[in-house]
């Protein structure tokens, strides 16, 4: 293992010498998104200063620079998820599109009425409402996997509802709400056993776990920059060619076509059948900066380091009187949810605000998780790269006075 030194790791992200409410900034609301290195900022303004140009279609330099710098994050990611071919990665905006994208294109062509989609219990929104969408336009009918008191997906109930009727199975990699990380790999083999498709949002996991999408055997991935320390509005859809291939397109346009007439229109080779319009390209650019970055470190001792603040974190809160942790999985992600009794999450918030402390309180997008767990929702520590046992310290001194305050 290379050493990990956090206060060198630190020194690339410019926003945490940000002070807030007159407080050194402990930012805790990773799992919402990651704040940027200088790299990734860097590789923004580069592209704009000096290679600004539209891609694909221009011959002079400017686009030619573009276009390879765009291009190259596409293999930069194939690498980064271990997929077989480039031509297997599409650039959406992030995970929420690249989820509509397979359910306005795979689930809407190839669904019909008395067909049954999986989905679990601890899905984000975005892993829902696409589902239900497409399920009114086909009749097909949605089934959700149980989550068990830990946070964890009850995998026998799972087991029962995976019969030849279901044809897609969708559930996200790591909660975004608990940090529990579901058995994908087990989850992906019994659907393909029914011949059912396997889509995973990736939103939690990709920043934290390896991701290896051959091995999974995954058809679909989902994948948002902005949480693995690059911009916001680029994404990733991963999918398996042969199924990309089928697939009509998700929108129409420019980039996308082969030959246009009024009487007939050809698609575009993969990728770009599913990249219609000019993209967001510095963005795109940058997530390669982001990725390197990440790889540079490497993932596993990132997760090391993640990992011993998930644990400290987790018995600093559960020496407090009164705090219940939501999520308590044999197998997570940096993520400690709580709820403090008689104590709004959403005042918590807001005194921790005080603090400097940058904690998520609410549903988290996960309203029928709440439900499960009969709250309505929680306050949410998600830790990075660069945070510090200090900061979580900074946090807990912060509920014990919070909940002086409050009680
Ligand atoms: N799924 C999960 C588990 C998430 O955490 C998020 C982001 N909160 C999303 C999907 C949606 O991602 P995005 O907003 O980047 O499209």
């Amino acid at each position: 293992h290379t050493a990990f030194d956090v206060q060198a790791i630190r020194q690339h992200f410019p926003v945490l010498n940000r002070v807030v409410k007159g407080k050194p900034l402990v930012y805790f609301d990773n799992a919402a998104t990651t704040q940027k290195p200088q790299v990734v900022i860097d590789a923004l303004a580069d592209y704009y200063k000096n290679y600004n140009a539209n891609i694909h279609r221009g011959i002079h330099s400017l686009a030619e620079e573009a276009t390879a710098a765009y291009e190259a994050t596409r293999d930069t990611v194939q690498q980064f998820i271990h997929a077989k071919e480039r031509e297997e990665i599409i650039f959406t905006r992030g995970v929420t599109e690249s989820i509509n994208l397979v359910a306005y294109t795979w689930a809407r062509t190839n669904l019909k009425a008395g067909d049954e989609i999986i989905i679990s219990g601890m899905e984000h929104h975005s892993n829902i409402v696409p589902w239900q969408l497409i399920g009114e336009m086909t009749g097909a009918k949605l089934k959700v996997i149980p989550v068990n008191d830990s946070g964890e997906l009850i995998m026998e109930e799972f087991h029962q509802l995976l019969t030849e009727k279901v044809k897609l199975v969708s559930v996200v990699h790591a909660s975004n709400s608990l940090g529990t990380i579901n058995p994908v790999k087990e989850i992906i083999d019994a659907a393909h056993k029914v011949g059912a498709v396997v889509m995973i949002d990736g939103a939690q996991s990709t920043v934290h776990l390896d991701i290896d999408v051959q091995e999974l055997d995954c058809d679909f991935f989902a994948i948002s920059s902005h949480k693995v320390y690059g911009p916001t509005g680029i994404g990733v859809l991963y999918g398996k060619r042969a199924l990309l291939e089928a697939m009509p397109p998700f929108m129409g346009g420019g980039e996308m076509i082969k030959d246009v007439s009024f009487e007939k229109t050809t698609w575009n080779d993969l990728p770009y059948k599913f990249e219609a319009g000019t993209p967001n390209i510095a963005d795109t650019v940058a997530l390669k900066a982001a990725l390197d970055f990440v790889s540079g470190i490497g993932k596993a001792t990132i997760r090391q380091h993640e990992d011993a603040l998930l644990k400290y974190a987790t018995e600093q809160l559960q020496s407090i009187d009164g705090i219940r942790l939501i999520g308590t999985a044999k197998q997570k992600v940096s993520v400690a949810s709580y709820v403090v009794e008689g104590v709004h999450p959403q005042d918590l918030g807001i005194l921790l605000d005080n603090q400097g402390v940058a904690v998520r309180t609410g549903h988290h997008c996960t309203q029928p998780l709440m439900n499960r767990f009969g709250i309505p929702g929680t306050t949410r520590a998600s830790f990075a790269m660069y945070n510090t046992k200090e900061e979580v310290d900074v946090m807990i001194a912060g509920l014990h006075k919070a909940i002086k305050l409050l009680r």
